[in-house]
């Protein structure tokens, strides 16, 4: 997601550089790339006209004069305008003072809302809540069941008094308003701190939709209604988006599908457009594959400044928190980088599940995307051979390696030679890059500008 307006930008800044001033004419034809990057990408054109507009108003303005070189101001002004149409802060789940705190998802059919239940509760569960999944869309085919598959893997348990349908065939008949109040009641009496009620969703908005949505939320008085919205789908989230806000209301966002290669204009209008904020983000099929929304964040990953503070949060929850520590100084600072740091950085990576995810959150890897979209997970595994074959000196200290010794390595990993050779200039390389994000404070994509 938002690859080729984060290529855009990028490139739009680099024009920047080399100036040592900036004209009214080098603002504005700034400002028109921006612009045309952005509408290229379907963010909706009222959200694009005012970001533009900002942009130009505060790059013409006195506050161009800092210590900043024109360009890094030119970034910093459009990173704190992204960050501004993302929602501004981030904002946590609004728990109820007496439990149970409820929390009604809503959007169309097919927006992720079953698989985002299953996400949220294992979510809630990890940080110690003891939630109760809902199943209350008994209009699509096999929701309910899907919901109960989720939930086992979540382990949460689901409440599902009524079957739903199992084909398009089946009239919906279950009452999902009595559904939802009665999953409320349950967690009130088996003692759930959270209820979470799946609804319906149709393919496309209709009143119908929108009723029934509105009944569950007067009969169950929810302390948030989530709008699940999938960022692939292009202008037409912005209607959607108002429909539900009009129909339902809603108090807070969930982008989903993330992970796919659209342009991302959704994501992008949806918190303006609206006025409420995006709470999380999904980004894979999988229950892992959820994240909190952090605009700042997202912010800089699209204008590819990395996303240093969502890797080493990522990191924490695989490593032990001593090792993640260590971790981030290491990263933070560039010293001590090891191959050893490396081989466990690598299999760190690979136990969060997609490694490609992470690589896209490192910092300079804009100009990397092909590289990465070719990554092969096997490639982890030879590196853990070649390493596994070396002495534990001659993993802290790869100088030593002479030709005899790196035959040996090869020999013992079933590697050749050069693919020995391959690694170690890949470690150097990543070595270079933590001492380079250390020296500029972790924002490298910045720190390369010439001041
Ligand atoms: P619902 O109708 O709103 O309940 O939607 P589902 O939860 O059934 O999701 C619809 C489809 O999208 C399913 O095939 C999911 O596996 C898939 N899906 C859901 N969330 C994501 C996501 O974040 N990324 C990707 N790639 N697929 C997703």
């Amino acid at each position: 997601m938002f690859g080729t307006l984060s290529d855009r930008l990028t490139s739009t800044f680099k024009n920047l550089r080399s100036k040592g001033r900036l004209t009214e004419s080098d603002i504005d034809g700034t400002v028109r790339q921006i612009r045309r990057a952005l509408l290229d990408a379907d963010v909706a054109v009222p959200v694009v006209r005012e970001f533009t507009g900002r942009v130009r108003e505060r790059a013409l303005s006195a506050e161009v004069s800092g210590a900043l070189n024109p360009a890094q101001q030119v970034v910093k002004i459009v990173n704190d305008e992204l960050v501004g149409i993302l929602g501004g802060e981030s904002r946590a789940l609004n728990f109820a003072k007496t439990p149970p705190t409820v929390i009604m998802l809503a959007g169309l059919q097919g927006a992720g809302k079953t698989t985002l239940a299953g996400k949220l509760a294992k979510h809630l569960r990890e940080q110690g809540h003891t939630p109760l999944l809902v199943a209350a869309d008994l209009q699509r085919p096999n929701a309910v069941t899907q919901l109960q598959v989720v939930g086992e893997r979540a382990g949460v348990p689901v409440y599902a008094p009524h079957p739903g349908i199992a084909s398009e065939a089946e009239v919906p008949t279950g009452d999902p308003v009595e559904v939802s109040r009665g999953g409320v009641t349950e967690a009130r009496a088996k003692l759930h701190d959270v209820v979470i009620i799946d609804t319906a969703g149709r393919l496309g908005v209709d009143q119908e939709l929108m009723r029934q949505a509105a009944d569950i939320r007067e009969a169950t008085q929810p302390d948030e209604v989530l709008f699940v919205i999938d960022a692939m789908i292009g202008q037409d989230a912005v209607n959607t988006a108002k429909a539900f806000l009009d129909g339902v209301d809603f108090t807070g966002v969930v982008l989903s599908k993330l992970d796919g290669d659209a342009r991302g204009g959704a994501a992008l209008s949806v918190a303006s457009i609206t006025g409420r904020p995006i709470l999380f983000a999904s980004t894979g099929e999988q229950l892992t594959d959820f994240e909190p929304f952090h605009p700042d964040r997202m912010a800089s990953r699209i204008l590819d400044m990395g996303d240093v503070l969502s890797l080493i949060e990522q990191a924490e929850k695989a490593f032990d928190a001593d090792q993640a520590a260590s971790m981030a100084q290491k990263i933070v600072s560039g010293d001590g980088f090891t191959l050893e740091d490396f081989l466990v950085q690598m299999q760190q990576l690979r136990k969060l599940g997609s490694m490609k995810k992470m690589l896209g959150m490192l910092p300079g890897m804009g100009q990397m995307r092909d590289a990465i979209d070719n990554f092969d997970e096997r490639e982890v595994d030879r590196v853990e051979a070649i390493i596994r074959s070396m002495t534990p000196q001659e993993r802290t200290s790869p100088k030593i390696l002479n030709g005899s010794r790196k035959a040996r390595i090869a020999r013992g990993s079933g590697v050749t030679p050069a693919e020995v050779n391959q690694l170690l200039t890949r470690f150097e390389s990543a070595q270079k890059m933590m001492k380079q994000m250390g020296r500029s404070g972790g924002l490298p994509g910045m720190g390369g500008m010439p001041g």
